[in-house]
């Protein structure tokens, strides 16, 4: 695995460069929408709304279930820990566990874990994630002597002297890896500054690029939601509503997925966009109907 995951991670850089889109595979439409063994879903804006349950969630995770098909869900979002997206699914009556849901923290956990075991961290971010590093027996630093890997998450506590103690330790060499690529996250009346500013300020500063980021579109957290489930990506079927995460997703682990229309994305900007999914769907309720179909 520890391979895989090395090799996952080069082939983001290597796709990054590539003409968004062109990753998609040939794949489009092959199936029935019903007919995938599991399911990979965002969370905001395609199983809710803030605290309201999009039409057919619920009734669409329970059939997929009672069905015998795997179901996971991926958050790039590092500020939560698993146990609480767990509770508010069951709150909003999706029952989940922290077993279900794949957060980019834990992700980044596993990933250092598997590929730079050993390793002293320097975190910018907020509790959940410092407290999945740490329960995978990293140990912490702010001195940048000691610090071999700057994490960067979504930090809605960032400081100058976070960036300064980021700076010094990669100027003596430490690596600079990331949580997840979002410039801005959704929140009740509009947007706040996401993960991508934290690392554009420690970018800034450094003269250096982010090596790696584990969250969607990477590979890297497919592969987790994958072991999770024990099943392929050419088994799968990621919906989200976002193409530059959730549809690039797709593209870029060789997975068909499904773009739904109740999220960030309008007809609009999925016209003008060059990220083509293999599906493009009102809401996740014409995946229940799709499986209704697939039944008879
Ligand atoms: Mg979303």
């Amino acid at each position: 695995m520890n391979d895989d995951l090395a090799g996952a991670s080069q082939r983001v850089s290597e796709r990054s460069s590539r003409p968004p889109g062109q990753g998609s595979p040939a794949t489009a439409a092959r199936r029935c929408l019903g007919g995938y063994r599991g399911y990979l879903f965002d969370l905001d804006g395609t199983l809710y709304l803030g605290d309201r349950l999009l039409p057919g969630a619920r009734e669409l995770v329970e059939r997929l279930r009672s069905l015998g098909r795997r179901v996971v869900f991926l958050s790039n979002n590092p500020t939560r820990t698993r146990e609480q997206y767990g509770e508010k699914l069951t709150r909003l009556g999706i029952p989940a566990e922290a077993a279900d849901v794949v957060t980019s923290a834990q992700v980044m956990a596993i990933y250092l874990g598997r590929t730079a075991p050993g390793s002293t961290l320097y975190v910018v971010g907020e509790p959940p994630l410092v407290e999945e590093l740490r329960s995978a027996g990293f140990s912490l630093s702010e001195g940048p002597d000691e610090i071999d890997i700057v994490v960067c998450g979504f930090d809605r506590t960032f400081t100058y002297e976070k960036l300064n103690v980021a700076l010094q330790a990669i100027r003596r060499g430490a690596r600079f890896v990331a949580t997840n690529p979002d410039r801005t996250c959704p929140v009740e009346g509009g947007e706040i500054p996401d993960c991508a500013a934290m690392i554009g300020a420690i970018e800034g500063a450094t003269g250096k690029r982010v090596e790696v980021i584990v969250g969607k579109p990477s590979p890297i957290i497919v592969e987790v939601a994958l072991e999770s489930i024990g099943l392929d990506a050419s088994d799968c079927l990621v919906v989200g509503d976002r193409l530059e995460t959730d549809v690039r997703t797709g593209a870029n682990s060789g997975m068909d997925s499904a773009l739904v229309l109740t999220g960030v994305t309008s007809p609009e900007q999925l016209e003008a966009s060059s990220v083509r999914p293999t599906y493009v769907l009102s809401g996740v309720v014409e995946i229940l109907d799709a499986l209704r179909h697939h039944e008879r």
